[in-house]
Formats: C-alpha cells, structure tokens, sequence
C-alpha cells in the first residue's frame, strides 16, 4: 500500500489476521483496527497491564490508545477486576432492574450538574442515536445540525460529514445509509457559530438539536474555539432547539465531570443533554445518555419515545463503570493530565529537532498531532496535514514497542499508569520516529475514518 517498510515480522498476528479475514470483513470488527490507514500488520493483542499491551506475538508495547479512550485507570486495574469478578460471580444478566445500575446513575448524576436523570445503553452509538430520537420527540421537529469533522458512532443520520459550507444538507458518507435518513441532518463547519446562526435563520422551527462533540477528537483534536460552546446553547435555547453534547470520549477522562466540567461548569450555561461512553464502562460495553429531567420525562416508560435494551444496565459492565469511575480521583485526573504534557511535550521536541512541520494540539489531557504548521480549527483544516508523515512516524513508533493510534486523525490516549518507565520508553523512540516523518515522501492522503 505505501513504500514505508515494516521494520519487524508479526507473524502470530499476521496469521490471526489472515484467519479473521475469511470469517469476519476485512479481519476486524471495528475498521479502524484494520490498520488500512497506516498499512501493516494489525496486531492481536493478548493481554493488557497499566501502560502495556501484550502481543500475540509476545511482544510488548506502551498504549497511546487505552482502547481508544476507556483505559484510564490503565489495563486490568485491580479494583475493576475484583469488582467484575465479583459481580460475574453472582450471575451475567437478569433482564431486570439491579442495584449496581442505580448507582453507576447515581454516581454520574452527582459528577456532571446539567445531568439530572440518565438512561444507561451498551454503546456511545446507542447513547447518541437515543439522545436523537428523544430531541426530535421532545421538540416535534425533524432537523438535525452536526459539524463536519465530529463522529457520533455510526448512527445513520448522524454518518454525514459530507460538505461543508452554510446549510449544506448531509450527503450519506455511507451506502445503506439513504438520502432520507440523512437528509434532515445538517452538516456545518466545526467551529463556525455564524454558519450555525444561519442554519437556524434558514429552517426556523425546524431543528429538533444541535449535537457536537463537547470537544472533537475524531478528526484528530480540535478543540472547541473560546465560546463555541456557550454560542451552541445559546442559539439552542433562542431557536427551541437542544444542545446534545457529545461526551463519549470527553466524559469522565478529561476531568471528574468531563469537559462539562472543564469548560463550562463556571460559565452559567450547559448542555440539554449529554452522551456517555468510554471510561464509564470500565471496558466493558456500557454507555449513557442524560440531560434535563423534563427532557428525560419524554423517555418510554415515563413518556412516549420509546428506547430499549436487553442488556441496558447489565450487572457486569455497571460494576465495572462503577469501579472505575469511583477510582477516577482527583489525583488520578492530576497524573492523567501531567503524562498527557509530558508525552506531548517529547514528541512536539523530537519532531521540532527533525525540523518536521507539525502542530501538536490538547484538549485536557486528550492530544494529537498534525503534520502541517497551522492551527487546526475544523475539518477542512485538519485534512491539509500531510498525513504521510504520520505514517512512517506511526510505524518507527511501532518497531520500537509504542502503539498509537492508527490513523493521523485520531486523539491519543494515556492512563494514570503510564509511569518514569514506560515515558523513557516513549521518549526512546522518539528521535528515529521523528527522523522517519522528516524523510517520509508523499502518499495519498488516507482517508479520515473513526474507530
Ligand atoms: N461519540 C463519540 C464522540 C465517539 O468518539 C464515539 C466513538 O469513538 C462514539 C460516539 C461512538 O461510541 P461507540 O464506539 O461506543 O459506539
């Protein structure tokens, strides 16, 4: 696919690989992983411990994707582990309302002020096309505005980061998804409160909400511009429309109320709903989403829009979520945020040393690179970089036992565990991973895809 080479053999993963690929498309159950932005070998992970993955080739890696956000309290952390043990001990499902279920709520209530009741799902998908429905059977209206750039899960009205310009009305960036299901979603450019402004002036009465990433890590991180978000809620609220936050990958990592409580807790505004996913799982499937309690009051059974979910809740993942969350502290955020400067800090010098043009963007203790000297505002933007560059910078990092994200339009992830030991390993590899991205030569630009 590109000229990088591959400096080492995966052998057990490549013949995982090849197994996979006949039994499952394209060898993995999220496209991602496939590596098809980067090219190579998708590694098959064994086993996981505080800053480390296990390959199954036996070798070890430092995590920069914490299973792209959730891995906080880094892998197999011992309170998450007993208190899965101890609920699978005690049966996987019942199909009825649990204690533990009640005080993962409990805990996500007391943690973020504008959440007054919530409703647990599997997945930030879920989380996100139920917050949808609800914000069109809450208001009787049928549009939506997204911002090009953003990732929601793959919720077919929300699969439109097609276009950009004013107004400029979602094409389907999917087959299967059609014009109709796509074609009450407007897509705007991220960062841009006047295209929104107009959005609303052009279809007045019509937009059900406005979801966005609280802050976006999807097309790489691009935080939001000094009073976007307080512009969002406030046209929200001038238009009838709802503000959705979307805090699946924010929630709960980048502070205790996530970026809620970062940006906005001490400015007087907030979200009408909020999406959870990620760290509150524990690693598990667990997700949610919540908001305004006379919102929440429109969801089956208390009201009419219906949602549902055999496994909504489950006993196991609630454990887990709960564990982790209630092991989230104030002193863990501390570390969390001290590695996630120190680690940026080493690759912006090793690249600023190898003179490679690079922009080096946070977001909390969420950061990503850009291979390109502007700053990254929006889509648009971010799809100048030269992406080839991560690509040998992605693969130097990988032969020397460091995992990053796969793709130049990810966010990079670290955890409380990520000690002296494991920063020495990443600043090792970092001078021949600069020198890569300094020789790399233009490829086509792979295209941003979500994990
Ligand atoms: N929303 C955001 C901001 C996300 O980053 C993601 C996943 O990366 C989702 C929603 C979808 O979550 P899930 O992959 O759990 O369906």
């Amino acid at each position: 696919m590109s000229p990088v080479s591959y400096p080492y053999e995966a052998p057990q993963s490549q013949s995982l690989f090849d197994r996979a690929s006949v039994v499952t498309p394209g060898g993995v159950n999220s496209p991602v992983r496939a590596f098809r932005a980067v090219g190579g070998t998708p590694r098959f992970m064994v086993s996981g411990t505080g800053p480390y993955l296990t390959d199954a080739d036996g070798r070890e890696y430092v995590d920069l994707v914490c299973s792209w956000g959730p891995m906080i309290l880094g892998h197999a952390n011992p309170a998450v582990i007993d208190a899965v043990q101890r609920a699978v001990a005690n049966g996987t499902s019942f199909g009825t309302p649990g204690q533990g279920e009640v005080e993962l709520a409990e805990e996500i209530v007391s943690r973020v002020a504008p959440v007054e009741q919530v409703r647990l799902v599997s997945s930030g998908t879920e989380a996100t096309m139920s917050a949808i429905r609800l914000a069109r059977g809450f208001t009787g209206r049928a549009k939506v505005v997204k911002f090009a750039g953003c990732y929601h899960g793959h919720v077919d009205a929300l699969l439109a980061a097609a276009g950009s310009g004013v107004a400029t009305f979602g094409l389907p960036d999917t087959p299967g998804v059609t014009g109709a299901q796509a074609g009450d979603t407007i897509v705007l450019p991220y960062n841009d409160l006047a295209a929104v402004e107009q959005a609303f002036a052009a279809h007045p009465g019509e937009i059900a909400c406005v979801i966005t990433e609280a802050s976006p890590g999807n097309m790489g991180v691009v935080p939001p511009l000094p009073g976007f978000n307080a512009g969002l809620a406030r046209l929200c609220r001038d238009n009838g429309a709802l503000f959705v936050s979307d805090e699946v990958m924010t929630g709960f990592r980048v502070s205790k109320a996530g970026w809620y409580g970062l940006e906005a807790a001490n400015e007087g505004w907030a979200p009408d709903l909020l999406t959870f996913g990620k760290v509150m799982g524990g690693g598990f499937p667990a997700a949610a989403f919540g908001g305004r309690a006379d919102v929440m009051a429109h969801l089956a059974p208390a009201g009419p829009v219906y949602q549902a979910g055999t496994l909504s809740g489950n006993p196991v993942a609630t454990a887990a979520g709960l564990a982790q969350l209630r092991g989230c502290t104030d002193e863990v955020y501390a570390t969390v945020d001290k590695v996630a400067a120190e680690v940026s800090g080493l690759v912006s010098e090793a690249l600023t040393k190898e003179g490679v043009a690079h922009r080096l963007q946070t977001a909390g203790n969420m950061f990503s690179v850009f291979f390109t000297e502007a700053p990254v505002t929006n889509y648009d933007e971010a799809r100048t970089q030269e992406a080839y560059r991560f690509t040998a910078f992605f693969h130097a990092m990988l032969a020397e036992g460091v995992y990053l994200p796969p793709s130049a339009f990810e966010s990079w992830f670290v955890s409380a565990t990520h000690d002296a030991r494991a920063i020495e390993r990443i600043a090792a590899a970092l001078p021949a991973a600069a020198r890569a991205a300094a020789a790399a030569t233009a490829q086509p630009t792979p295209s941003p895809r979500s994990s």
